[in-house]
């Protein structure tokens, strides 16, 4: 890797209150973090932020992070996800050691202190349905009504939970509830559901359990069981404060977790909503979970985006309880910036045209060298085939040119990068008026493409030759979303926001014979085009790039092959 920059990493609140307990003396055995995702999706750049704060803070305060499935929703997960998601927390770059767990590991000892609440008079059984819970449960200024099952006996609340468990019951028959207040301020207080019948296969414990323990109750109770010293999530969980803390304070439990709230991070022109991105993938409206239009993290990684890059954007937005929207051009510079400084270069022509160079031999072949990196020269240097006829990009000709133009056009020196200097002497068109090939004459004195007596030249033009070039098909993609800010949509509107022209398909661009041994996931600068990377359909019989993203200029306009 070549680094030009040294990472610093930005302090933020959380951290501040690490530091400051550590300066009180507490944590002398390290502090211990956890990024829970539900293995209901897959992983997306949002998820990379929890990760680097999570993993990173773990890494910087000599502690441990777990890697937690939170499956509590057996209708919703499966084991597909939670795979794809072990494998991106690995491509990101983070270890969980011996610290990968489920929740559904500590379902028995979840039950147990369900039943420890129940002992106490602190929960009990309801058997109203699910509507009339949600009717009695109040307003924002009303409060809720008790359920009639409130005074139900500590004895009757255990025999029926043990029959719920038991599966003596249908779904939805009975819930086990905590009893706390019906006429508290905060809704989430008044008596929440914590168990409920659920007759699902699961995907870790199978046909185990038919009852499961809701989020709200099992997330306190497992970061206590893994001695979870900061519980970092995000602010819609504010509110659930008081009842992460309730649980905390009515069981037996030897380590007490603290959670703390930071904003949600969204991205412009994406979406970052679980339920969302299934829904573009169950309706096809994208080539599944790693298109690479996607936010998710494979499909970021399909797309070329390294994992260097995400971890550098997601410690330069930082973290606090502000809200995040964070514009695309944020990620796509740490991106470029990787890249600029870690991707071999080579030739590709996206639009082919085709020249003739009427003064060079028939039959003659010559080899140029051209460096994998104008700055690093450490990244070696290829040979790169010449001969008579070659391709250029149609984006370089133009037959009546504007007054800065240093492209070629007729009558025009330019300089094929690294061979020689050419002029065009006429253009060919084909039977509809389209130019079909470019006349040219080379200066045979101008060899690696320097003038020999000083001559200013000013545009470099990449070229492929054609008898060596090697076919490709390249992808290109603009933003998901035609609005920067689709959060608020419903899915049946999700194809109405879809950007039509998201995806772009040319079949017949051509590039260097090198990129024959290109292998799946290598990223490459095509020199004045942009940073491409090679697709997982990529074989060496049939090529398939996809744009990471194009170049920018030094100030900061778009280059070739993009709509300005
Ligand atoms: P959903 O879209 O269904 O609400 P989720 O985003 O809550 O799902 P989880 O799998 O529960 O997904 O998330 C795992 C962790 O990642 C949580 O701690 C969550 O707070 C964090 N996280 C998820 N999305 C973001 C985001 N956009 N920004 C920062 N952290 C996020
Ligand atoms: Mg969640």
């Amino acid at each position: 890797m070549n680094d030009t920059s040294k990472a610093v990493t930005p302090t933020n609140f959380i951290r501040q209150i690490i530091e400051s307990e550590i300066a009180d003396g507490r944590h002398t055995d390290g502090i211990v973090t956890r990024f829970p995702p539900e293995p209901n999706g897959y992983l997306h750049i949002g998820h990379a932020k929890s990760m680097c704060l999570n993993f990173g803070l773990a890494e910087e305060f000599n502690g441990s992070c777990f890697l937690r499935f939170d499956d509590t929703n057996p209708d919703k997960e499966s084991p597909e996800y939670v795979e794809s998601i072990k494998s991106d927390v690995q491509w990101l770059g983070f270890k969980w050691e011996d610290c990968l767990t489920h929740a559904s590991d500590y379902f028995p000892q979840i039950y147990d202190w369900a039943v420890e609440l129940i002992k106490n008079g602190n929960a009990f059984i309801c058997s109203l349905s699910a509507d009339k819970i949600r009717a009695s449960r109040g307003t924002l200024t009303e409060p809720g009504t008790d359920s009639p099952y409130r005074s139900r006996s500590v004895n009757e609340n255990l025999e029926l939970f043990e029959k719920m468990r038991a599966g003596d019951f249908p779904d939805g028959s009975h819930v086990l509830r905590a009893k706390i207040d019906m006429a508290s301020p905060n809704i989430h207080m008044r008596d929440p559901t914590i168990y409920r019948i659920r007759h699902s296969n699961h995907h870790n414990t199978g046909d185990r359990w038919c009852i499961y323990p809701m989020y709200g109750f099992t997330h306190p109770l497992s970061d206590a069981i893994e001695g979870v010293t900061h519980s970092l999530c995000t602010l819609e969980f504010e509110d659930q404060r008081p009842f992460y803390d309730w649980v905390l304070d009515n069981v037996t439990i030897s380590k007490r977790p603290r959670q703390i709230e930071f904003s949600r991070m969204s991205l412009d022109y994406t979406i970052m909503s679980k339920r969302l991105l299934t829904t573009l993938v169950d309706q096809n409206l994208v080539n599944g979970w790693d298109d690479p239009r996607m936010p998710t993290l494979s499909g970021l990684r399909r797309r070329g985006y390294t994992p260097g890059a995400i971890r550098d954007f997601c410690s330069r937005i930082g973290v606090t309880k502000n809200e995040q929207q964070i514009e695309s051009s944020v990620l796509d510079n740490c991106v470029r910036e990787d890249l600029e400084n870690n991707a071999p270069r080579a030739f590709a022509v996206i639009d082919p045209l085709k020249i003739v160079i009427e003064n060079y031999p028939k039959d003659q072949v010559e080899q140029f060298e051209a460096l994998n990196h104008p700055n690093f020269p450490n990244m070696g240097s290829r040979q790169v085939p010449f001969s008579r006829e070659l391709y250029i990009d149609r984006q370089d000709f133009l037959e009546d040119p504007p007054k800065r133009f240093f492209r070629l056009a007729p009558g025009k020196e330019v300089r094929l990068r690294y061979a020689y200097l050419i002029t065009c002497t006429s253009v060919i068109r084909d039977s509809d008026g389209e130019i079909s090939e470019l006349r040219c004459n080379y200066d045979p004195e101008s060899r690696g493409g320097n003038a020999p007596d000083g001559r200013k030249v000013k545009g470099t033009l990449h070229w492929v030759s054609i008898q060596h070039a090697l076919d490709a098909e390249v992808r290109q993609y603009d933003h998901l979303f035609q609005d920067a800010d689709p959060t608020a949509v419903h899915d049946k509107d999700l194809i109405n926001l879809v950007n039509p022209n998201s995806k772009t398909v040319i079949k017949n661009s051509k590039v260097e014979p090198g990129l024959i041994d290109a292998v799946t996931g290598a990223s490459y600068q095509f020199e004045r085009v942009g940073y491409f990377c090679v697709d997982p359909e990529s074989t060496s019989s049939h090529l398939v790039f996809n744009r990471t993203i194009e170049l920018r200029d030094s100030r900061g306009k778009k280059m070739l092959h993009e709509k300005t």
